[in-house]
């Protein structure tokens, strides 16, 4: 009896000082991965599992241990590895390649609002193919790449994060050859054009201020023939260091490419020419090299799409030599290699398909697997000083994570086209292998546990449907949408709150269970 009461007046006590609120959210996820690419290390790991709470990844390891009933996403037969980096994009443009003046016709005839929808679609492209994080470098119109950042972040649009660049930072004419003096102004909004150092400090305050995350300059803009001086170019620089934002600039040739790590840039897009000394100074000032190349299909899509049958696998054998020979001199120079496809041709595939070529032609040009997937996850978070976060799967990191079949050592590049899953901040946006199991609870059913249910004397618990789910709040404090865990059971996945619905005799809901820290309580309802 006296065991009773203390544990009624316990009861009492823990219902009576309840809070909502206050329970400590556990709905953890486990992925039990086959092999886990480490990025840092750049080895694979047999057997490992990976803890997810919320959007954030909270254990990696064997010896994890798996409470019973938690969601496990299996992927113990494939290789599992943090979410790829695409250090170069253009979500705002798509060039015909059968068009004379394709900029011209995006900068006259798109307008902002068609250019940003299209773009929308683009990003998604990305991410459906495994790229969780992607910098956009310009080529953008007026800030169109801070507003889609927005739209995905606010959850408006699904896409990969994005780290942007605003305008690119350039000389006189920006990057549209042939532009005659009187339509000048036709490329105001696309380029921030400079004239002075004076108006290079102040582009980069421009660009901080309207939501860019990096700088992009251009060093040179063949074939039209100014370029920036050092001098601006170390203005912005120093600008930009100064708020911790991180300079990268297209260059091409080697004065131009000099020129620039000469200014303090952090990295170097393109670098077709760059020559031994000028690479032996990135390594030194640990300069990166974004190599933009084209794999081999997708030089033969482009020869087919323009028509180009002249000497077809003698010009693509130029190229591809070129590129190889300049990719493994700076690799031999100690320079780090960062991942960028700078993909803004119609190829006629979804984008984000077309970019991830870009490791297709890494592999040609020899690189083993291991660097390129480390070029494209942890190298390139590096680059941006986000490590910790980003291109990893470790404690504290965000869950951008992907998994694909097949071998990735031996086969990479038709593993790497083999998607099975790919995850962005704790959400399944891909999943080919159906991994998890959707519930949906139909309407009527759903509609059948709204009511107030009484969980104490003082409180009362209130349920409704929100579209798919539920919405439920407790008396005096706050309300919190709860997912179907099954038909009759639901959870919420910022409190550790469950509420499974109980039926009577004539199907009719009479209770709610509320499991709560361990304990459960039964609320019978009272009002419909
Ligand atoms: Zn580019």
């Amino acid at each position: 009896m006296k065991n009773t009461l203390i544990r009624l007046s316990f009861l009492i006590c823990l219902m009576m000082g309840f809070q909502w609120s206050h329970s400590q959210p556990d709905n953890s996820t486990f992925i039990k991965a086959g092999k886990l690419f480490d990025s840092e290390k750049g080895v694979l790991l047999a057997d490992q599992v990976i803890k997810i709470n919320r959007n954030r990844i909270s254990e990696v390891g064997t010896e994890i241990s798996i409470p019973e009933g938690s969601t496990i996403i299996d992927l113990s037969e494939h290789t599992v590895l943090p979410g790829l980096i695409d250090a170069h994009t253009h979500m705002m443009t798509l060039e015909d390649l059968n068009l004379d003046h394709p900029m011209g016709d995006k900068l006259l005839f798109e307008g902002d609002a068609l250019r940003v929808l299209r773009g929308a679609k683009r990003a998604k492209s990305w991410l459906d193919n495994g790229f969780t994080t992607i910098k956009d470098l310009g080529d953008s119109g007026a800030f169109l790449d801070v507003a889609l950042k927005k739209a995905i972040n606010e959850g408006t649009m699904d896409g990969p994060r994005m780290f942007v660049s605003g305008p690119i930072i350039i000389s006189e004419g920006g990057q549209v050859p042939g532009l005659v003096y009187s339509h000048r102004n036709v490329i105001e909004d696309e380029y921030t054009i400079i004239k002075n150092v004076d108006e290079a400090i102040n582009a980069v305050r421009k660009h901080l201020t309207y939501g860019a995350d990096l700088i992009k300059i251009c060093a040179n803009n063949t074939p039209n023939v100014t370029s920036l001086t050092i001098d601006e170019m170390k203005a912005i620089v120093k600008m930009a260091h100064r708020y911790n934002v991180k300079v990268t600039a297209h260059a091409t040739d080697d004065r131009a490419i000099w020129e620039a790590v000469t200014a303090g840039v952090d990295g170097i897009e393109h670098g077709y020419q760059v020559s031994d000394t000028t690479l032996t100074l990135m390594a030194k000032k640990g300069v990166v090299l974004v190599p933009t190349d084209i794999s081999r299909p997708l030089f033969s899509k482009l020869y087919d799409i323009v028509d180009f049958q002249w000497d077809r696998e003698k010009n693509m054998q130029r190229a591809k030599d070129r590129y190889t020979d300049r990719l493994q001199r700076a690799i031999k120079a100690g320079v780090t290699i960062v991942t960028g496809s700078d993909n803004y041709l119609d190829l006629e595939m979804p984008q984000g398909e077309a970019a991830k070529h870009i490791l297709i032609a890494y592999h040609e040009e020899g690189m083993t697997s291991t660097q390129i997937l480390q070029s494209s996850t942890y190298l390139s978070a590096k680059f941006m000083g986000r490590e910790n976060e980003l291109g990893v799967i470790k404690k504290g990191a965000y869950a951008d994570i992907i998994a694909v079949k097949g071998d990735i050592e031996n086969d990479f590049d038709n593993a790497m086209f083999n998607m099975v899953m790919v995850m962005k901040d704790g959400k399944i946006y891909v999943d080919n292998d159906k991994l998890v199991e959707e519930i949906f609870v139909a309407d009527n059913l759903l509609r059948s546990y709204e009511g107030q249910y009484q969980l104490n004397p003082d409180m009362v618990i209130t349920v409704a449907k929100n579209g798919r789910i539920l919405k439920a709040g407790a008396t005096g404090q706050g309300e919190y949408d709860f997912y179907p865990k099954d038909q009759n059971v639901f959870y919420s996945s910022s409190v550790n709150l469950q509420l499974t619905f109980n039926k009577n005799g004539q199907d009719e809901i009479e209770s709610l269970t509320l499991l709560a820290g361990g304990e459960e309580s039964l609320c019978p309802k009272i009002k419909e």
